[in-house]
């Protein structure tokens, strides 16, 4: 006899929180593979001024309206952008969201997100956290590399997109 499997209904939500200073196309990698998990997405813009981040938060969110705006998602997927300044888990309970997305990077960034992960299912142990791995080709992208080529005065569209390019070209021709 077959066994009975019982479906779920629920959406099902995800949150991908970072800080997105700025958004770079590894980020838009872990987003496009998020929405093939979730009916909805949660990017969640930390406020996070212990980072001292180049762009306000308003500027980041901007940017990543901008981003999800130019790019076609196949999934029939919502997707929110929301600032954060509060505990993660706590935001995320709020947003009944079930799943935490992170992007891993290099085996640099594991000791880190295994710590982070660990510490939040203690505190949530209904949220589950889920990583993803960005394509090959935009594995090794980092925000603040890419800031620290835009500072040198470099080329930094092979990481980002150009309407982004253009925002960190503009922040670093500012006098300060
Ligand atoms: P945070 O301050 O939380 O590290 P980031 O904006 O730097 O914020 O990153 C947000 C998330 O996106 C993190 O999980 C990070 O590992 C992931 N991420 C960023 N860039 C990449 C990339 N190139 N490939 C895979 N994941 C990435």
């Amino acid at each position: 006899m077959m066994g009975k499997v019982k479906m779920s209904k629920r959406l099902h939500i995800g949150v991908y929180p970072g800080t997105f200073d700025p958004i770079t196309f590894g980020h838009m990698d872990i987003i496009q593979r998020a929405t093939r998990l979730v009916d909805r997405l949660i990017v969640a813009v930390a406020t996070n001024v212990s980072k001292d981040p180049l762009f306000s938060v308003e500027a980041r969110i901007e940017m990543i309206e901008n981003e999800l705006r130019n790019h076609s998602f196949s999934q029939d997927i919502e997707i929110i952008i929301k600032p954060f300044d509060n505990l993660l888990v706590n935001f995320a309970k709020k947003e009944e969201a079930q799943l935490l997305i992170r992007g891993l990077r290099a085996v640099s960034d594991f000791e880190y997100e295994f710590q982070m992960a660990g510490t939040n299912r203690k505190m949530s142990p209904d949220l589950e956290t889920v990583f993803l791995v960005a394509s090959e080709s935009y594995q090794l992208i980092a925000s603040n590399l890419v800031k620290e080529i835009a500072r040198l005065n470099g080329d930094t569209t092979p990481f980002v997109s150009a309407q982004v390019a253009e925002k960190l070209r503009e922040r670093f021709s500012e006098p300060i």
